[in-house]
């Protein structure tokens, strides 16, 4: 839908009825699967490190907050990679605490070298933030396909009081042009239910999606983390209905962005799925197309709390996932990478 407008997009994201919701939802899976089919598309998440140099104030796992660190072991990854295998899922994401320092940028680049050459015919997903041009290339080079880098918020404003000048915007729509140059499929998303953010500031993030041309969209509520100084003033008012609130926003978020992005790839998020136990199958059914079940370890997972309860703590289940897909028509893809059809066409071109 071409036409969806600023204000259109925030007249949507405003629904409250029940009924209106629903039609919203179905609108966008009947788009979904017209642009690219009633499939979803599987990411094995690796959670790699908690180490983190920037300070982020909503993130669990910031400079600041007093966690106990890890890093995985190049062979811990190679494990959870040959696990995720004997699933058949053989795209990959590979997601971290954010360093810069030679000798990350060197071991990343040696990972995803042992990696490709462990089981070729895979596709590897970095979520590793800010980056240079020359970082971003040699991880191209070395066998990354897609990045996910999220702008977080739009908003000029709310985006310096989240990130107190340790991440700027700038920088991060220069990261995404980047990546664009270079010819890595991008993805971006922000949070949602940000303190202070508006129906018009989420419009407005759907619309940059489409000005940067995003070919994929990781977008999710915004949990507060008590040990944060972003989250710690929730503490007494993240009840239930606020949080069955935040979990209808964001599954409006989902299906305005397919309606107006059409046939990019948008996951439906372990945040979500945090906020509510069916939150993975109520994304796909509001238009998203991509599950990540994490395969990293409980001991590793367990210090990756990027907030408050985050899910994924409990084994992923496979088999109960794809039941319900089937009651909703749609069928996990295990024939191919499961790229963005908004890519492909592009590359075609
Ligand atoms: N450091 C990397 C990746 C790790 S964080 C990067 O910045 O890209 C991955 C994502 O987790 C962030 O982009 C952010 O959107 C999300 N996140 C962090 N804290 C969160 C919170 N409290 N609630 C919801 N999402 C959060």
């Amino acid at each position: 839908m071409e036409k969806l407008s600023k204000p259109d997009l925030a007249r949507l994201l405003s629904i409250e009825d029940e009924n209106e919701m629903e039609w919203l939802f179905d609108q966008a899976q009947k788009l979904k699967w017209q642009k690219s089919g009633n499939k979803v598309h599987l990411r094995a998440l690796i959670e790699l490190s908690n180490l983190c140099t920037q300070n982020c104030l909503y993130c669990g796992i910031r400079r600041d907050s007093d966690i106990e660190r890890f890093t995985l072991e190049k062979e811990d990854v190679l494990n959870y990679f040959k696990a995720a295998l004997k699933y058949n899922i053989t795209s990959l994401v590979i997601q971290s605490g954010e360093r810069r320092d030679k000798s990350f940028v060197a071991f990343i680049e040696d990972l995803l070298c042992s990696l490709m050459s462990l089981k070729n015919e895979v596709r590897i997903t970095l979520s590793l933030g800010e980056q240079t041009k020359e970082t971003y290339k040699r991880w191209y080079d070395a066998g990354a396909r897609r990045y996910l880098l999220r702008i977080e918020t739009t908003n000029r404003h709310l985006f310096d009081v989240i990130h107190q000048g340790c991440s700027l915007y700038e920088e991060k729509v220069k990261c995404l042009y980047s990546l664009k140059e270079i010819g890595y499929q991008v993805g971006t998303g922000v949070m949602i239910g940000l303190p202070g953010q508006t129906a018009e500031d989420l419009a407005n993030d759907l619309l940059f999606y489409k000005t940067i041309d995003a070919d994929m969209i990781g977008m999710g509520p915004y949990i507060p983390h008590f040990g944060t100084p972003l989250g710690k003033s929730f503490i007494n008012s993240f009840d239930t209905q606020a949080k069955t609130k935040l979990v209808n926003l964001s599954l409006k978020m989902i299906a305005c962005c397919r309606l107006l992005l059409e046939d990019v790839n948008i996951a439906s998020t372990t945040a979500l799925n945090t906020l509510d136990p069916e939150g993975f199958i109520k994304g796909i059914k509001a238009g998203a197309n991509v599950v990540m079940p994490n395969f990293t370890e409980l001991k590793y997972k367990k210090s990756y709390q990027l907030y408050e309860g985050k899910s994924g703590l409990t084994e992923f289940t496979l088999p109960e996932l794809e039941k319900k897909l089937a009651l909703l028509g749609e069928t996990i893809n295990y024939s191919d990478f499961g790229d963005s059809t908004h890519f492909t066409k592009k590359q075609c071109l």
